[in-house]
């Protein structure tokens, strides 16, 4: 058995008294996609920014890439790592949210190079070089010089697409990257995502577009309170969910 790009076993995260997540276990095989639904409140948010430890876990352990996540274990007991590890590993991993937090005061490109310039200490021909060969692939080569205000909300959402492959991460976690788009923007952007799973790219996908999960991805959980409630292949959960809770939520938003 090949290790798992991302392992979590046994994951608690409370904020104040309210348990949030109640003990998820989950594996992401390296190269595949792994969309999560789940109605409002259930705890996919906090899931992916434990991932990142933007969020400070309670119990469980997480491994991405084969590394704990935050922590470094030792004699049993975790100690936390200090922040420039924290922040090494979390230029592994590509973050792309449902508001596209591009930097107003820069353009497409501008948005692209800034980390790679000043994280990667890429030099900045080769970082305006490789963003281009980016903004081709989200098909947006001739906005370079746009500002965020000039583009469309998709166009943005490649550009932050772009902006989190840039930094050559080797997981991209999404949450909700098309809730804020207009219905007709939605497509483009899953159009892109489509494509990157297409390249191998280990992939976390929070999401309402099921048609997005039925075709591209290859597992699916249903999440809800805390937990994870049912999981499978996306086609055999959103076909025959075997859970009541999931049944309801699909009813809700087909
Ligand atoms: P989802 O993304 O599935 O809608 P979230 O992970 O955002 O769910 O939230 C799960 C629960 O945790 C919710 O009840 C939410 O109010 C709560 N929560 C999320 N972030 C915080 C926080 N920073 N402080 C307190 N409660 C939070
Ligand atoms: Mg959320």
């Amino acid at each position: 058995m090949t290790e798992p790009m991302v392992r979590i076993r046994g994951l608690r995260k409370s904020f104040g008294t309210k348990e949030v997540l109640c003990g998820i276990d989950m594996d992401v095989q390296a190269g595949s996609v792994m969309c999560i639904i789940g109605p409002s409140g259930s705890g996919k948010s906090t899931l992916l920014s434990c991932i990142n430890h933007l969020e400070r876990i309670d119990g469980g352990r997480m491994w991405v890439g084969g590394e704990l996540v935050g922590y470094r274990e030792r004699a049993g007991k975790l100690y936390e790592l200090p922040e420039r590890k924290v922040a090494k590993m979390r230029a592994r991993i590509g973050m792309v949210f449902q508001q596209f937090n591009l930097f107003p005061h820069m353009t497409a490109l501008q948005n692209i190079i800034e980390a790679p310039i000043r994280v990667k200490r890429q030099p900045p021909a080769e970082a305006r070089a490789k963003a281009m060969v980016l903004l081709e692939r989200v098909g947006l080569a001739d906005r370079a010089a746009a500002f965020p205000s000039q583009l469309s909300g998709g166009q943005q959402q490649r550009v932050a697409i772009a902006r989190a492959l840039a930094m050559e991460p080797q997981l991209m976690l999404f949450d909700e990257p098309t809730s804020a788009l207009d219905p007709e923007l939605v497509g483009e952007v899953l159009a892109v995502m489509r494509d990157l799973a297409a390249t191998g790219m280990t992939m976390m996908v929070v999401t309402h577009e099921l048609s997005f999960a039925r075709e591209v991805g290859d597992d699916l959980v249903f999440m809800a309170d805390g937990l994870i409630m049912e999981r499978g292949s996306p086609r055999t959960v959103l076909a025959n969910p075997r859970e009541p809770r999931t049944r309801e939520f699909l009813s809700r938003v087909l």
